[in-house]
């Protein structure tokens, strides 16, 4: 008799299993996997946009193979000139294959070390591609996103509604209004912005340091909004990265009381020690990372402990694959991450696959309350946000196909609408 060696223990041992619990076609995959797997054949053959402007400017990217297969994806806030680089990119993708992603995006990643593609625009730009590919992708094997990533940890995303341009003002019936519509949605959670520019207790319009009147405000603001939200309902205050550091903590430390689910961007962007700072003078959750680039623009934020949550942009911080390596190495630092979004519902659901793969996850934003018709329409599948949720879809891809009708209502005068691109 033939001695039993390590390869035939385990073939034997899964097939015997896979018996045991009735499943066939695992056992006969077991068997099978010796025959080498037939990979799709496919050439990138053009890439085109289009340019819509909804909570500020979008591009929206189509990437065409030679198989018929089309991958989408999306830009956004820091979109402005990614068209001619988005362009400028297409020598680098076509004729090449669309699957190999990784391989693709450190081809134009490198390729603009001396072009800025450290950050902002340019990484914008390559997002919006890479996004497209992630989409080419799950079409081209048949499998959502998010089981290209990794599978599911989560059925659904539970995502928080922005307030939108409604401000929270105290007493104030249309705050009151908002509030309910908020809620009468299904949203758990909520964001407000406390900011105010043309606030009349400001001195000074260009200094941001804010009197003891404008902080007044900013704290009547969130605990009259807090009054009216139920006691377990998430509520998170955007700063916007406009004040200095003394004013930073003086909110944060202010706003203990209320048991916020995170203060948001108290000081600006560029200065991760200031953040730090402010983080260490306070009980509130500090968040950022809506303006924050790439893993290396996340590992100062993790390493110096700069924040409890960070916020990346999924349509703006170098794309899906990116995202999960920031959401990795913010897990390593047990650090949740709570992505901001301001996209279509095509950005949104595919923010939403990502989300859906990492443990990490706390909430995903959602900011276009005030454009509901375009929402509802720029998609064929309709409404993606159900009760507070997006339930994954199980369609290769994204799962979500532009209603070029709905959507071109957004468009940007004189712009191309995913024409072929000319030369
Ligand atoms: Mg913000």
């Amino acid at each position: 008799m033939e001695e039993p060696n390590r390869r035939t223990l385990l073939k034997g041992g899964l097939l015997s299993i896979a018996g045991m619990v009735g499943l066939p076609s695992l056992a006969r995959a077991v068997q099978d996997a010796t025959t080498p797997y037939k990979r799709p054949k496919l050439r990138i053959t053009d890439i085109r946009t289009a340019e819509v402007r909804v909570h500020g400017y979008q591009v929206h990217v189509r990437i065409y193979t030679d198989q018929g297969v089309v991958g989408q994806g999306e830009s956004t806030d820091a979109a402005t000139g990614n068209v001619p680089l988005i362009n400028s990119f297409s020598r680098m993708l076509i004729g090449q294959d669309p699957l190999n992603i990784e391989a693709a995006f450190e081809r134009i990643r490198t390729s603009g070390i001396f072009a800025g593609a450290q950050s902002g625009q340019y990484v914008t730009a390559l997002t919006a591609v890479e996004i497209a590919l992630w989409d080419l992708a799950g079409k081209a094997l048949g499998l959502p996103v998010y089981q290209l990533l990794g599978g599911k940890v989560r059925e659904r995303v539970r995502v928080y509604c922005d307030s939108g341009a409604r401000e929270m003002i105290p007493g104030d019936e249309r705050s009151k209004a908002r509030i309910r519509e908020i809620q009468d949605m299904g949203f758990t959670a909520a964001k407000m912005d406390i900011d105010d520019a043309l606030d009349p207790a400001r001195f000074d319009r260009v200094n941001w340091t804010a009197s003891n009147g404008e902080i007044d405000h900013m704290v009547a603001k969130v605990a009259f909004t807090r009054e009216l939200y139920p006691k377990h309902f998430d509520l998170a205050v955007d700063m916007h990265g406009r004040y200095d550091a003394g004013t930073g903590k003086r909110v944060a430390k202010e706003v203990e009381p209320f048991k916020l689910m995170w203060l948001e961007e108290p000081v600006p962007a560029e200065n991760i020690d200031a953040m730090r700072d402010i983080r260490a003078s306070t009980s509130t959750p500090i968040c950022c990372g809506e303006n924050v680039y790439m893993r290396w623009g996340f590992r100062e934020i993790l390493e110096k402990r700069a924040a409890d949550i960070i916020m990346p942009d999924f349509q703006k911080c170098g794309g899906l694959l990116e995202a999960r390596k920031i959401a990795d190495m913010a897990h390593a630092y047990y650090v949740p991450v709570a992505p901001h979004a301001v996209t279509s519902p095509i950005g949104m659901m595919a923010t939403a696959h990502v989300c859906a793969a990492i443990p990490n996850f706390l909430v995903q934003e959602w900011h276009w309350i005030d454009s509901p018709e375009l929402w509802r329409n720029w998609v064929k599948e309709g409404e993606i946000i159900q009760k507070g949720y997006i339930a994954l879809p199980e369609r290769p891809g994204i799962g979500v196909e532009m209603n070029d009708d709905g959507a071109r209502k957004a468009q940007v005068p004189g712009t191309p609408w995913f024409e072929p691109r000319r030369g």
